[in-house]
């Protein structure tokens, strides 16, 4: 491979065009260099007591809080999200080292299963290295809710992060060496899309994660299939938020508005499609539309800023492009529904009404400041048209009747429903999706046998079954 060949990775501010960095991708001897160090610890990491793995844990989280606005600011300044909320990522990133340090001896426990063998166990054993191609949207998030879970269970992880976010990879980087990890256990690849097949397919890569797009996520998945590498893909969704009419309508409101509108939208488990029963659609168009209003949208930096830049002007383009189609195909638009004048990637948060399972903004996913209300006549129908999608990552669901809550959320095609409350990643429960969203679990006791080798040990002599 010539390098020369081979785009520089910039990082760019969305939200001023400004280029803050620039550098020259990993090459051919770099990666292999990489590729070599992670497989060697690996292997040492693997036969380290589960206790002494748990201890980097807690030293990852300490180095995360102790650069912590430092982290923050490079969040903000490389994919545009409000300061505040750059800050509670960081916090959360440590939360997941400190869950995983006090659980993961429990969550790996060898578990004794009774059979015709003297003694019979499952234990868990790590696969290897684990190559995780990762996001944008919370980029030291989604690294760490694979990683952390990963390095608990002996694996090794290499990343390879979006292209748009240079300096939060390097900084990652920092983290791990500042944690003190095992040289070389972990790594961050420097390099762009095009490189990935050529890492899969490295024999040194045990597995892989992927969180980002539907279509790359089949890309991946074809390849990983092919050459029967476990993997795990957390994809995009559009995500039902229903509010029945004996629901408290202040509180959907309020919560609805922080469920589309944080990470400026951009998030895989944001509400996107907000389904109202008739009884109460005006009321509850007309509150959101007026918070929606008045949601500030600003300096990345500003810690006054409820909405940020989106990532990319692409981006910011493709869904600009979405909603003038939701407009056309009979949308009707309530606030917004414009780029903001001036330089950066910037979104008016915009809310459209009367949106049918027709239209664009209920069968593609909205990656941005974008609502979507639509109608419906009853509980029924809402279901119905929850489930009317490709997409099953999350879902919302509002009314005061938690006997109903609980017989409908059984029916909701999703990896999590969330009733009267915000659909949220958390370091303590299984998160992931079904249907083009996406296989497999992060998080919890799920997420970290994900990457392990399910193993029984049966140990003799067997006795002799009767009858
Ligand atoms: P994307 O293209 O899927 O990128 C995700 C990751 O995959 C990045 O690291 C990207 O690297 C890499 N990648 C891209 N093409 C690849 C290929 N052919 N082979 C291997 N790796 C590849 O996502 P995006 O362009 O940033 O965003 C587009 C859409 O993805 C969004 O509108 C949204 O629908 C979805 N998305 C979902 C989530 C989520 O959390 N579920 C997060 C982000 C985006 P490069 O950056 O170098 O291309």
């Amino acid at each position: 491979m010539n390098t020369h060949m081979v785009p520089h990775i910039r990082s760019i501010n969305p939200a001023t065009g400004e280029q803050l960095a620039d550098f020259a991708p990993d090459g051919p001897a770099e990666i292999e260099a990489k590729l070599a160090a992670a497989a060697k610890a690996q292997r040492d990491w693997a036969l380290r007591p589960l206790d002494e793995r748990c201890l980097l844990l807690g030293r990852m989280a300490a180095a995360l809080r102790d650069r912590k606005a430092h982290f923050a600011r490079l969040i903000s300044l490389e994919m545009g999200k409000p300061i505040t909320e750059a800050e509670a990522e960081i916090e959360k990133c440590a939360w997941c080292c400190e869950h995983y340090r006090d659980s993961a001896a429990d969550y790996l426990a060898p578990e004794v299963i009774g059979s015709n063998a003297s003694h019979s166990e499952v234990v868990f054993d790590p696969l290897g290295v684990v190559l995780a191609v990762m996001p944008w949207n919370y980029p030291f998030w989604q690294y760490f809710r694979f990683a952390t879970p990963a390095l608990a269970a002996g694996n090794g992880a290499l990343l390879k992060h979006a292209s748009n976010v240079p300096q939060c990879a390097l900084a990652i980087a920092e983290v791990m060496d500042a944690a003190g990890a095992p040289k070389g256990l972990t790594a961050t690849l420097m390099v762009g899309a095009g490189a990935v097949s050529s890492i899969l397919a490295d024999s040194r890569v045990a597995a892989v994660t992927l969180t980002g797009s539907t279509e790359v996520g089949a890309k991946i998945a074809a390849q990983a299939g092919a050459l029967l590498k476990k993997q795990v893909l957390e994809l995009g969704g559009s995500d039902p938020f229903i509010v029945l009419d004996d629901a408290d309508l202040d509180l959907a409101v309020e919560t609805g508005i922080k469920a589309r509108f944080q990470n400026t939208g951009q998030s895989c488990i944001a509400a996107k499609r907000f389904i109202v029963v008739d009884a109460i659609a005006d009321r509850f168009a007309e509150a959101f539309t007026a918070k929606a209003r008045a949601l500030k949208v600003g300096d990345p930096l500003d810690p006054a800023s409820q909405q940020g830049a989106m990532a990319r002007s692409n981006l910011r383009d493709e869904l600009h492009d979405q909603v003038q189609r939701s407009i056309a195909g009979g949308a009707t638009l309530l606030c917004g529904g414009a780029p903001v004048d001036g330089p950066g990637a910037f979104y008016a948060p915009t809310v459209l009404d009367h949106v049918g399972p027709d239209n664009t903004a209920f069968r593609e996913e909205t990656f941005g400041p974008a609502a979507a209300i639509v109608r419906v006549p009853d509980a029924e129908r809402a279901i119905d048209y929850a489930n009317r999608s490709e997409f099953g990552l999350g879902a919302a669901l509002w009314t005061a009747d938690i006997e109903l809550a609980r017989r409908l959320a059984r029916r909701i095609e999703a990896g999590a429903v969330f009733v009267n409350g915000i659909v949220a990643s958390d370091p303590r429960l299984p998160f992931g999706g079904i249907k083009q969203s996406g296989y497999g679990r992060e998080l919890g006791a799920w997420g970290i046998r994900e990457f392990t080798n399910t193993k029984t040990v049966w140990i003799g002599p067997a006795q002799v079954q009767k009858g």
